[in-house]
């Protein structure tokens, strides 16, 4: 290992230690998050390279920091390295360490950060800033314009982060692409290693249906119109609903790209898939039904006033989940479906309606990674990839730029770990999977923006 390259390792190391411990956890609450605490780490870090940084403040706490490496030709593509700064709760309970001590471990002779927001995506966030120090260091004159964003409050609804720059300082921050989480993760196949490129995420459809009933004593229970009664079948109902299988084209590709024909055959045939899943282990399944369906999960009740009073307004919130292409017309339809004759007694009100983006696959950020994957991982391919959450992505595409969710992994984090750490237990990561992602963003700005000078 060269003395360049065990200098970024231990400078991506420090600074996602510095991030976790700055425990930036946002609950959902305005007031939480408090990233400002990162925004001054970045800010001090990349500042120290004599890159000018912007602090952008949404609310007090809630700051978001910009840095920029100006292109010299106006004409040029534009690249947006965007990672978020505030990470989700935890119960510590569950942890095997401390998940705010940012710990650095001997796994197996390998070394590993341990902590709330090592994958999810602290790890991006700060081989970002380390690749975009580096690249300030060498003197790097692209032709097109290299911007970093460590941004607030991805974990809630960007109010205070993405969205809000993008309605306030949209200058600073637009970018003809975009690459945040997630993705890059090896999955072997026998044509070598595969690594997805998320280019789409679902849309979210967040609903309340308020239930109606008739208030009376609750001593005379019989022939009662009750509200909690009827809301705990039309829950039951909303689970059970089976929606249409779609076999999107996003899943068809990722789904051929990494399996053998025996698995990829029922994954993309909407008449077995269903039942193929039903035989799945669960984390694939979860993944494999998300992918393929509308989704229809309640996770909210609330009603009733006293124990002897029989409830006459209920209320369940469920969280429903869309597929590429689909309207809210055609989800509210299938909503009512699942309701079905009980319909009458309810209202819906929905509270969000984001529709699923996706970004093309045949353009200069997807060759672009792909030369330089191919550089830094031997044998490896691209595979689009679908994610079932959201992302700050969605904002860019929805305005005009590309945005895929990408990062590199060492063969040391497989898929399933690295999806159950997601909001997890135990999140950890190895140091050579963050210096890994760090050549790649160095790769990626090089080929992307064209360097004026070396090229
Ligand atoms: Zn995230």
């Amino acid at each position: 290992m060269t003395a360049v390259e065990s200098s970024t390792e231990h400078e991506v190391t420090d600074l996602l230690q510095h991030l976790i411990r700055n425990a930036c956890v946002n609950d959902g609450t305005p007031d939480s998050g408090f990233e400002s605490r990162s925004a001054d780490v970045l800010e001090q870090y990349l500042g120290s390279s004599g890159l000018d940084t912007q602090r952008f403040r949404a609310r007090e706490g809630r700051d978001s920091i910009v840095a920029r490496i100006e292109g010299t030709d106006p004409t040029a593509p534009s690249l947006l390295l965007m990672g978020h700064t505030d990470v989700v709760p935890v119960n510590a309970d569950n942890w095997t360490r401390d998940p705010f001590g940012g710990e650095v471990v001997d796994v197996g002779g390998h070394k590993v950060v341990w902590g709330r927001g090592a994958v999810d995506m602290l790890n991006l966030t700060a081989s970002m800033a380390v690749a975009v120090k580096n690249l300030a260091r060498s003197g790097f004159r692209p032709k097109g314009t290299l911007i970093y964003l460590g941004v607030a409050d991805e974990e809630n609804m960007a109010t205070y982060g993405a969205e809000h720059l993008l309605n306030n300082e949209r200058s600073a921050i637009m970018a003809d692409a975009v690459i945040t989480e997630s993705g890059g993760v090896q999955i072997p196949t026998a044509d070598g290693p595969k690594l997805p490129v998320t280019i789409g995420e679902k849309g979210s459809y967040w609903c309340q249906v308020i239930v109606r009933g008739t208030p009376g004593h609750a001593s005379q229970p019989f022939r009662t119109d009750n509200a909690l009664v009827t809301a705990a079948e039309i829950v039951r109902r909303v689970a059970d609903y089976r929606p249409p299988t779609m076999i999107h084209e996003t899943w068809r590709d990722f789904v051929t790209g990494i399996f053998p024909k025996e698995i990829s055959d029922p994954l993309t045939d909407a008449e077995a898939l269903w039942d193929f899943c039903g035989a799945l282990p669960v984390g694939i399944a979860r993944q494999a039904h998300a992918c393929t369906h509308t989704t229809f999960a309640p996770t909210i009740i609330r009603g009733g006033t006293k124990t002897n009073v029989i409830p006459d307004e209920v209320s369940i919130e469920i969280d429903i989940r869309t597929l590429p292409g689909q309207n809210t017309a055609e989800v509210r339809k299938m909503l009512e479906h699942a309701i079905g004759d009980l319909m009458p007694m309810v209202e819906i009100l929905s509270s969000d309606d984001g529709e699923s983006t996706s970004s093309p696959r045949d353009t200069q950020l997807w060759e672009s990674l792909s030369r330089v994957t191919g550089r830094l991982v031997g044998g490896s391919s691209l595979v689009p990839f679908l994610m079932v959450g959201a992302t700050d992505a969605r904002f860019f595409r929805r305005q005009g730029s590309t945005a895929y969710g990408f990062g590199l992994f060492s063969q040391r984090m497989s898929l399933e770990d690295y999806s159950t750490m997601f909001h997890g237990n135990d999140e950890r990561v190895d140091v050579e999977s963050l210096a890994l992602s760090t050549e790649l963003w160095e790769a990626v700005a090089r080929d992307y923006l064209a360097d004026s000078i070396s090229r």
